[in-house]
């Protein structure tokens, strides 16, 4: 059985990313760090693509957990294949960095940065057993260009970009891709609180983008056509940085 697996996707992009995968006829593993009831929700949506959908809890930047609930479902599962991940879990928690707490620095570092390493160490492993698989990171924007009160943000998802280019290159000979996917501003609770108005006047195609356009491009790179895209980072942001 072959399936995907997202982090992060009980709401937002990671549920639309969720959907797009059982589109493509993967079955689908959701994680989730909290929200149990839109885990399950992502669930029954990705049922209803008739895939089998299952949510798992665990906590991205937490490496033991990742380890124990991730490791477990893996050994216990012998026969469930994750040929695509997507890692996709990520929050903010702007400040100046003159204001900035150590907290609010470590908490963003851990979930992207660290969360892309403990849960792909973990993936590629069975992976390069296959000879296959398709890695997808979620970035940002403000990983490539920096923005203003979130150094902790850019570190992380410039960081993470970083990482994609070097583990692309040591996986390639192994039938595995490695891209990310650099969102603009994408309507979920993420941005909620933005001004919308005032933001989209910046933005070439005088928008907000939609959760299901960033997991179109994600689909993209997780199909089996994109065998010769790696290392690559693809903006869906509307044209605003380029
Ligand atoms: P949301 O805030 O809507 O959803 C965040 C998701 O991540 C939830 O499913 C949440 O789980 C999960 N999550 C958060 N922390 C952890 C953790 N430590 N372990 C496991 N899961 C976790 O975010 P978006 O959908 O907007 O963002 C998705 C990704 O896209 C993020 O990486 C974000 O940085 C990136 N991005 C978003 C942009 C936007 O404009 N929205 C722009 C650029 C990048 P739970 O429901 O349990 O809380």
């Amino acid at each position: 059985m072959k399936f995907a697996l997202v982090t992060g996707g009980s709401r937002g992009i990671g549920r639309a990313i969720c959907l797009k995968m059982a589109d493509m006829s993967y079955n689908v593993l959701i994680n989730y760090k909290s929200n149990e009831a839109e885990a399950n929700n992502s669930r029954l949506l990705v049922e209803e693509k008739g895939v089998t959908a299952e949510i798992i809890q665990f906590d991205v930047s937490d490496k033991d957990e990742v380890k124990s609930v991730l490791g477990n479902w893996m050994e216990a599962n012998p026969e469930k294949v994750i040929e695509v991940l997507v890692n996709n879990a990520g929050i903010r928690e702007d400040a100046l960095m003159m204001w900035m707490k150590d907290e609010q620095w470590d908490s963003v570092i851990n979930t992207s940065l660290g969360g892309f390493f403990y849960v792909t160490r973990l993936v590629v492993s069975s992976m390069l057993m296959k000879k296959y698989g398709r890695i997808i990171n979620i970035v940002s924007l403000s990983g490539l260009k920096g923005l203003p009160g979130q150094t902790n943000y850019s570190a992380a998802k410039a960081g993470v970009i970083g990482a994609t280019k070097a583990l692309a290159q040591e996986i390639g000979r192994k039938g595995i891709t490695v891209n990310a996917v650099a969102p603009g501003f994408i309507k979920t609770d993420m941005t909620e609180g933005l001004n919308e108005k005032e933001l989209q006047a910046l933005i070439p195609l005088k928008r907000f983008g939609l959760p299901e356009e960033v997991a179109h491009a994600v689909g993209f790179l997780a199909s089996a056509e994109a065998a010769y895209i790696t290392a690559e980072v693809i903006s869906v942001n509307g044209g605003l940085y380029s």
